[in-house]
């Protein structure tokens, strides 16, 4: 089990992120900025509990190491 976080402001891109306060660098998490979600098992679980708050919420891609629910990487247009 392990403490979550979510951040109380959005990033520029508009997505809460949600923090493992024992996996999260120090200068990734926001100290001031966050709400306490409780003690889960997985950031799945975690973030699942924050989108009932923020719908835009999704795991920080600090301290998410299978980062499944991180923002999907920005995706630059194949040339042909
Ligand atoms: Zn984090």
């Amino acid at each position: 089990m392990a403490s979550y976080f979510v951040a109380h402001s959005a990033s520029l891109d508009g997505v809460h992120a949600v923090h493992d306060r024992t996996r999260c660098p120090p200068a990734c998490f926001p100290r001031n900025a966050t709400e306490y979600l409780g003690e889960y098992r997985s950031a799945s679980q975690a973030v699942t509990v924050a989108r009932l708050v923020y719908a835009t919420a999704r795991a920080c891609i600090c301290c998410d190491p299978l980062r499944l629910y991180a923002p999907p990487a920005a995706t630059t247009p194949l040339r042909s």
